[in-house]
């Protein structure tokens, strides 16, 4: 069998691990438009390692974050941190009562204990109605980074950008050159789910550059602080000693309706960033409300991807499938596993072209087919 995956990111990766596990020789190719791969959102994020808590307001991202949770511990535990300290603050101001957040982790049995908020960390104890201490973790998506890669036999094709698919025949084309056929297309690109997707199909997406601050901090390096649920800030561990700096009002940098305006804009990013003064203005945000000394180190520009309505904030992660192209719409890092689980198991039923040629059936499918006929 032969695949093909868009983007050399995270998502990327793991879908190739977990095709090879299942297909042992199966041969996939993954098309990377940038000079090296791993350098875009998978691992220029905030690292945390969701369990629901950032959530309250979309039940789904939780219940894709409990479900991808332990298993992301299980295959990835090499690159985690334990955070013994990770606190979410409510607000009493914030767009969830403090009541109605504690229902929502409530009904999905999260752990958590309660504490009271501290003045040598925030700087009116008064505005926040509850501190919840959680057992979320830290990725370290610097040594995730390191050793991704090598776990896959997948050749990776760098600096090559995919500009079109053709799904019904398996085809990719990168300027003048056309890659394939593939049996399988898989689209992992992030900031392009709708490539190749007809009208009918495409994600209702909009974009953001979005800027995170990379800092050392007066902060225990095992500790965290997220402020919800609104235009609030957070503050969590990164690798080495440092944290990642953010804040909902001044991390978006510059927003965007068209993908296209995005493309044109991703080789300036850091410039743009410099130009709106985003790492300062999130280093103001944090220090409105907590008491942090801090040393930036290094600011991160990436583009991020989210629904068109941001209704409830959600951050869900979904499969759409068009003949032979699977695409992926990433939602949050432990929700990989329901992409891939969705790809492995729709592998296994052929698409409607794939019926009218039987031949393009993969072995598994003719084996379902012949115990159903
Ligand atoms: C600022 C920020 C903070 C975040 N924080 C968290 C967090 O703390 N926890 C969490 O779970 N999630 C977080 N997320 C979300 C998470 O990072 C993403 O959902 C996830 O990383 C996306 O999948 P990926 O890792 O494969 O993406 P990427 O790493 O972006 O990989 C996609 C790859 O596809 C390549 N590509 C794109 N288009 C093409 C094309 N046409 N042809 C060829 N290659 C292409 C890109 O260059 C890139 O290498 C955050 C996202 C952002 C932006």
């Amino acid at each position: 069998m032969r695949v093909g995956i868009i983007g050399a990111g995270f998502f990327g990766f793991h879908i190739a691990r977990q095709l090879e596990r299942r297909y042992p020789g199966i041969d996939i190719e993954m098309f990377e438009k940038e000079a090296a791969p791993l350098t875009g959102a998978g691992t220029t994020n905030q690292c945390r390692l969701h369990m629901g808590f950032h959530y309250p307001r979309s039940g789904y991202t939780i219940y894709q974050s409990i479900m991808g949770f332990d298993r992301f511990v299980e295959e990835y535990g090499e690159h985690l941190h334990d955070v013994p300290d990770n606190l979410y603050a409510v607000r009493r101001d914030g767009l969830v009562s403090v009541d109605e957040y504690l229902a929502v982790m409530d009904a999905f049995h999260l752990r958590y204990e309660t504490l009271v908020p501290s003045q040598r960390l925030f700087r009116v104890p008064d505005e926040i109605g509850v501190v919840l201490r959680v057992p979320e973790k830290s990725i370290d998506v610097r040594h995730l980074r390191a050793t991704l890669a090598s776990r896959v036999q997948a050749r990776v094709r760098l600096g090559t950008r995919v500009d079109e698919v053709d799904a019904a025949r398996g085809l990719l084309r990168s300027g003048a050159d056309v890659h394939g056929p593939f049996d399988y297309i898989v689209n992992a690109s992030y900031t392009d789910p709708n490539l190749g997707l007809p009208a009918p199909l495409r994600f209702a997406v909009k974009w953001e550059l979005a800027a995170l601050v990379l800092a050392r901090t007066s902060l225990p390096a095992d500790a965290a602080v997220t402020i919800m649920d609104g235009d609030f800030v957070s503050v969590y561990p990164a690798y080495g000693g440092m944290h990642t700096l953010s804040s909902v009002l001044h991390t978006p940098v510059r927003r965007y309706a068209e993908h296209a305006a995005l493309v044109a804009d991703y080789a300036r990013r850091h410039e743009l960033a410099a130009r709106t003064g985003s790492a300062a203005a999130i280093v103001r945000h944090v220090a409105q409300h907590l008491r942090l000394e801090h040393r930036t180190r290094d600011v991160w520009v990436t583009a991020k991807t989210k629904l068109a309505t941001d209704m409830g904030d959600s951050r869900v992660t979904e499969v759409r499938r068009h003949e032979r192209l699977f695409s992926v719409l990433c939602g949050k890092i432990d929700a990989v596993f329901e992409a891939s689980d969705t790809i492995l198991q729709e592998m296994t039923w052929p698409s409607l072209g794939d019926w009218r040629q039987a031949s393009a059936i993969p072995a598994s499918a003719r084996d379902v087919s012949s115990l159903t006929t």
